[in-house]
């Protein structure tokens, strides 16, 4: 229940009058009688029913067990032939459904801190594939300053780069900079070129947003020569009613979206084509372009640009490693509300795993720069046999008093095990399995056999509608002995679903993980191969 009024708290969420948290239209829970009833029901429920939500309204109560989950969770799932945008609007204005997003729906936003880390790990390692280690001396020009992708300011300079940030909506850039992520605000264009260029020849770190439109300001940036090192986007391009086209404001794209919907849909995609157009320019010039997972590739070619795929997608550039070991965002919450409690995590994070270096530095940067937004919370990207042993370590810690209440860990659904998305976390897998759906739905089902505390399983997040099948989950550690017991299993479960699904897809970095951490592969132990 607190973590899904943390969800809506206005220091959290994006829109929380409109139930929306972050992505476009990620809603918490489908209306606000949805949300009374959800609360009645959780307040009264006893610790061995499960509350069912169908795509954010609560549907039934049924008697199970201790173990089993509080909660389960459907949201915005739709049968194969009619998983598309208008058919899911039809629905949604039907009342029927509401988009889930990823963490939205599942009840495990942490504000956008919860995608710094994994934005930071990305430009990390880009620094350390192409310039040395450090994005000092580099610019990085992006759009896009909401909930996730407001991280990527923060993300840069916390990697010593310079980054210009374009974002059609004033108030969003506003408040990147009350919540420290954006350095500054430029008055125009060409304000905001000088003071890159500037901070790029002292070598100093700096971010610097601009209001304007990424699908004319990219196409001029690419006209007037300048140069920028790495060039990504996190538009809410997945979603072509929430994508601002070319000349329009947001209140007026608002007004298009009830008046004329069609139409929308087709001026942003001739817009997201532009766009998509001057990255590939960019690209073509030597730049280090990708994909940051919101589908502008896909919309930009129903838009009519066919050279759309010509830069990668982030996750089989610079991530997919790491999703062999089972590395994910492990990220947790404490439920006292209190800074010194996540403090007290942070060391214990830092003492459990004495040797990991960049673990340290990212948990030094994350306490002295993140502004916490709602329930004070931290995330760090830990894979296959670590999350467990953390996630015993903070029971402990509520258990001896360490900490002052219960901590809920969870995760994003972008993670190694738990998602199918071919335009994102399985673009162009070795095997070919990029569309098979089964994998996220393999990994929901352990964890509520493992005795998560709450599992969801969700359609569409992050790149839209027919484009992905994912699931959350999680966990709170409340310093019993079940809880132990839970989290033992469920935290080693989940990241093994990620270790299985990449060894099945043929990875050998999955394989040599399996084998150096015991993770059993049926197939492999009677020698049945593939
Ligand atoms: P959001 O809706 O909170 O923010 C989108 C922002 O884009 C808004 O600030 C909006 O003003 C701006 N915008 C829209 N059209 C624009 C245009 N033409 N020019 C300039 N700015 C424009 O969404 P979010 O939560 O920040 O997510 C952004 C995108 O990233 C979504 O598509 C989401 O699905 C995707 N995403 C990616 C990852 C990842 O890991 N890479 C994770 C989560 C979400």
């Amino acid at each position: 229940m607190r973590m899904l009024m943390n969800n809506l708290d206005p220091d959290v969420a994006e829109a929380p009058d409109d139930l929306v948290v972050y992505g476009g239209t990620g809603r918490a829970v489908r209306s606000w009688d949805a949300f009374d009833a959800i609360v009645a029901t959780l307040t009264t429920l006893a610790d061995d029913e499960t509350m069912l939500v169908q795509s954010g309204k609560p549907v039934g109560v049924f008697r199970t067990h201790e173990w089993a989950p509080r909660v389960l969770i459907a949201n915005s799932n739709l049968v194969p032939d009619w998983a598309n945008w208008s058919e899911f609007r039809r629905l949604e204005a039907l009342g029927l459904t509401m988009y889930g997003q990823m963490t939205a729906g599942s009840w495990i936003y942490i504000g956008t801190q919860g995608i710094l880390q994994g934005t930071y790990e990305c430009f990390a390692e880009i620094a350390r594939r192409r310039f040395g280690g450090t994005l000092a001396g580099t610019i990085t020009l992006t759009a896009g300053l909401g909930g996730m992708g407001g991280a990527q300011p923060l993300a840069i300079t916390m990697n010593g780069g310079v980054a210009l940030c374009i974002d059609v909506d004033p108030a969003r850039i506003q408040r990147r900079v009350e919540h420290r992520y954006l350095d500054e605000v430029a008055e125009s264009l060409d304000d905001a070129i000088a003071r890159c260029t500037a901070a790029r020849e002292r070598g100093e770190a700096r971010s610097v947003g601009v209001v304007g439109n990424a699908a004319t300001v990219l196409p001029d940036l690419v006209e007037r020569g300048f140069a920028a090192d790495i060039v990504t986007d996190q538009t809410s391009a997945h979603d072509p009613l929430s994508y601002v086209p070319a000349d329009m404001t947001p209140a007026a794209m608002a007004e298009l979206r009830t008046t004329d919907p069609e139409e929308l849909v087709r001026r942003a995609r001739q817009s997201m084509a532009a766009h998509c157009a001057a990255m590939v320019a960019y690209a073509d010039r030597g730049a280090e372009v990708f994909d940051y997972g919101n589908s502008l590739r896909t919309e930009a070619q129903l838009g009519g640009f066919q050279r759309a795929f010509d830069y990668p997608g982030f996750l089989p550039a610079y991530i997919r490693p790491l999703f062999c070991e089972g590395k994910g965002p492990f990220r947790w919450v404490a439920l006292s509300g209190e800074p010194a409690d996540i403090a007290a995590t942070d060391r214990a994070a830092m003492e459990e795993f004495p040797n990991d270096e960049g673990l340290h530095r990212w948990l030094a940067l994350a306490s002295e720069r993140v502004a916490f937004q709602g329930l004070p919370a931290r995330i760090c990207w830990l894979g296959y046999g670590e999350r467990h042993r953390l996630g015993l370590r903070f029971n402990e810690m509520v258990r001896t008093g360490e900490v002052s209440a219960p901590i809920v860990i969870g995760r994003d659904h972008l993670d190694s095990g738990s998602v199918a998305s071919p335009y994102r976390e399985t673009e162009a897998m070795a095997d070919g399995s990029d569309a098979i759906a089964d994998w996220p739905l393999l990994n929901a089902l352990v964890n509520t056999a493992s005795g998560a505390t709450w599992v969801s399983i969700h359609h569409g997040g992050g790149v839209g509608i027919g484009r992905s099948i994912h699931a959350g989950m999680v966990v709170v550690a409340d310093g019993t002995e079940l809880a132990a017991r839970r989290l033992e299993r469920v935290l080693t479960s989940d990241p093994g679903t990620g270790v299985i699904r990449h060894v099945d897809a043929g990875y050998e970095r999955a394989r040599q993980v399996a084998v150096e951490r015991g993770v059993r592969i049926p197939m492999d132990e009677t020698g049945g191969g593939r």
